[in-house]
């Protein structure tokens, strides 16, 4: 069986329309792959919609401010993907004349784009021979050829790079590295694949010896942390609030939150420590609390699990770091704030 012709033949006929496959625009195909990285493409696709309409050239992007970014980011999560592609466009517009790299090894220089994006742009936009290896080829590759080596390892990406490298197709890479990731996406999917009409099946070796579901093979590495977040949310008499921008290096880099009081284990309104809550909130006075949510809002992170409480607090004035509450909304914020401020608009509080 011709792999990569099956491969390219399955592509032709299933393939879905999706507006970063109509271009060869490098600036839009680097925008798609940053946004699809982790991210499924029914949820990727508004995101890349909203940023290729807000920032119709690399020089738009560059212009734009960090907050401005990370807004129209929020909701995706791994934040500093936003943060390096604003990095990023404003180096090619300075350093490059607005001028997108245009192979592989050049590519790789750029900040925020490893293996797996510089061969999809150099594949797609400039048809270099670059193999791709994400997630759905691994899981490919590892089905159908029966490879048991764990992926997240040094020798499993060597070994995954080396076929796809040598499986590619040198006549149309653009069109194999598209099919094969489109594959892994909608016909060999992670959970019950349909292999009674997999146009692979007769050279299939999970197939043949029943092991779809262990492969591909991951090691387990990342220790998740529980951490117990407390967010005070004041509000004064004059209905402001708050609000302030995490400095410190992290995922959250940059994004607004309200002041943050971290606990050593879940707390309820009864031993709510009212110290805590002062040191956290030293420039105001607290008139009265109450408990938002009863039941931690767990938020889940690749290695932490963050156990939310948001306490309403009513204090007598926030002086002048303050912002009044009904503008919050227009500041990047982690999800689990923004799901807040969705949910407390609809109360009006
Ligand atoms: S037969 Fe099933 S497991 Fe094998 S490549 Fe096709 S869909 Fe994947």
């Amino acid at each position: 069986m011709d792999f990569s012709k099956e491969l390219i033949d399955w592509y032709s006929v299933n393939k879905r329309d999706l507006p970063w496959r109509r271009t060869q625009n490098p600036y839009y195909i680097w925008l798609s792959e940053i946004i699809l990285q982790q991210t499924q493409v029914k949820q990727g696709l508004p995101y890349y919609e909203r940023f290729v309409n807000a920032f119709p050239t690399i020089f738009d992007l560059a212009e734009a401010s960090e907050e401005t970014i990370l807004k129209y980011w929020q909701g995706l999560g791994y934040y500093s993907r936003a943060r390096n592609l604003r990095a990023t466009a404003k180096h090619i517009t300075r350093e490059l004349e607005g001028e997108f790299p245009d192979n592989y090894k050049a590519l790789l220089e750029l900040k925020g784009v490893g293996d797996y994006t510089a061969s999809a742009i150099a594949s797609i936009a400039f048809n270099e021979v670059a193999a791709v290896v994400d997630g759905n080829v691994y899981r490919v590759l590892a089905r159908y050829f029966g490879i048991k080596t764990p992926i997240n390892t040094t020798n499993g990406i060597k070994e995954f790079k080396t076929l796809a490298t040598v499986l590619i197709d040198k006549t149309q890479p653009a069109k194999f590295n598209q099919a094969i990731m489109e594959f892994g996406a909608i016909q060999c999917k992670p959970k019950n694949p349909d292999c009674s009409v997999c146009p692979l099946r007769s050279g299939c070796i999970a197939l043949a010896q029943n092991s779809i579901e262990t492969l591909p093979v991951k090691v387990k590495k990342t220790k998740v942390t529980t951490k117990y977040f407390n967010f005070l949310v004041c509000i004064d008499k004059n209905k402001n609030t708050l609000f302030e921008k995490r400095s410190k290096k992290g995922i959250w880099q940059n994004l607004y939150q309200f002041p943050l009081y971290e606990s050593p284990k879940s707390i309820n309104i009864k031993d709510f420590d009212t110290v805590a809550l002062n040191s956290t909130l030293p420039q105001c006075k607290i008139l009265d609390f109450s408990l938002y949510n009863e039941i931690d809002i767990v938020h889940k992170l690749s290695h932490q699990h963050l156990y939310t409480k948001f306490w309403i607090l009513e204090v007598d004035s926030l002086g002048n770091s303050s912002i009044p509450f009904k503008d919050i909304h227009n500041y990047p914020t982690p999800v689990l704030i923004s799901n807040f401020i969705d949910a407390v608009k609809i109360q009006n509080l």
